[in-house]
């Protein structure tokens, strides 16, 4: 670890933010790290991150903080604080830099902003398409939203942990370009599984219809590199029983976050909407909630879910 090199505060240590942390790590930035979850905390010290207790003492004294979180309801107690507790927004030195790359709400991510904006700090949006595989192979794609001076601060942090970054607009926009991109993978993921259901029901193998359909006008980026039939890909959540992945509980919230936006834009989204509605049933069940979305086949062939 380079001593000259900036103090970043990591907060969230999930499936995404233990990945995006060890980058920043492996690019010699100093890395304090936080998370409600003990374990994930140890896995990045073990790493070379420093313990930073809470969110706010991670933060202290920090260059920067960057925050993968679940979704706004955390988002906002982090940076702002929860009744007498401190928020990350009170310990930051004017001047720094603070990145959400959760997917929430684009008026909590400009609520966030204006708080941060008050303050002297500089605040982007800055949520994430990848998965899993993209986080742990700095492959992610990000969408900002920030003022473009603050966009040119946070690029070679993101450079880190990623390949693409657009700037999607002012603060809020990479939360509503990141919610139309997950109303159209919530679609994606349903009508492919829906497909394959039928051919599979119809007595085609899952592996060779998908092949067919990735290499027909079919073709998406489910079918692609995500295929929810497990044994039809490798190295996906679906040969993994559906673990470590991107849950069906966080695309739920994402389609909720789009039906939101939809009212609050005046346009209906009937296509998104199906899509919700097949997660709210899916999800309802707490034990398919943790699931990766990919699970979302078993609406269609329940074998295809890990016995219980
Ligand atoms: P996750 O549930 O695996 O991780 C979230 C982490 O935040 C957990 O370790 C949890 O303990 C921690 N946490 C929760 N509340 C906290 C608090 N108050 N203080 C400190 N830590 C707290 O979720 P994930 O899959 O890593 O996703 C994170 C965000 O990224 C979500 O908004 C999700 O929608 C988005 N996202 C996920 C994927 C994916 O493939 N998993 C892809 C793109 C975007």
């Amino acid at each position: 670890m380079k001593q000259n090199m900036p103090h970043i505060a990591f907060i969230g240590l999930g499936n995404m933010g233990a990945p995006m942390a060890v980058n920043l790590l492996k690019q010699g930035y100093r890395v304090s790290v936080a998370d409600v979850n003990a374990e994930a905390v140890s896995a990045l010290v073990a790493q070379g991150a420093y313990h930073g207790g809470t969110p706010h003492q991670a933060a202290e004294g920090a260059d920067a903080v960057i925050t993968m979180l679940p979704d706004g309801r955390q988002v906002k107690a982090v940076y702002l604080g929860t009744e007498g507790g401190k928020g990350i927004l009170d310990v930051l030195s004017a001047g720094a830099l603070a990145v959400d790359c959760s997917t929430i709400a684009a008026d909590d991510a400009r609520l966030v902003a204006a708080e941060a904006v008050k303050r002297g700090i500089a605040f982007a949006d800055a949520p994430v398409s990848g998965g899993t595989a993209g986080a742990a192979a700095a492959t992610l794609s990000f969408m900002v939203g920030a003022e473009t001076a603050d966009f040119e601060r946070v690029l070679p942090l993101l450079r880190a942990m990623g390949r693409n970054v657009f700037h999607a607009g002012g603060c809020g926009a990479g939360q509503t370009a990141k919610i139309c991109n997950n109303m159209l993978l919530g679609i994606l993921m349903t009508g492919t599984a829906e497909a394959i259901a039928l051919g599979v029901r119809s007595g085609l193998d899952a592996a060779v219809l998908s092949d067919i359909m990735a290499k027909s006008s079919g073709g998406n980026w489910v079918l692609n590199v995500y295929n929810p039939y497990p044994g039809a890909m490798e190295n996906v959540p679906a040969a993994n029983a559906y673990r470590n992945g991107f849950s069906s509980r966080l695309m739920l919230k994402d389609l909720r976050l789009a039906a939101g936006l939809s009212e609050s834009a005046g346009l209906e989204t009937p296509m998104g909407e199906q899509a919700r509605q097949m997660y709210e049933h899916f999800a309802a069940d707490p034990q398919n909630g943790s699931l990766d979305f990919s699970a979302v086949l078993g609406e269609y062939l329940p074998q295809v879910l890990p016995r219980r």
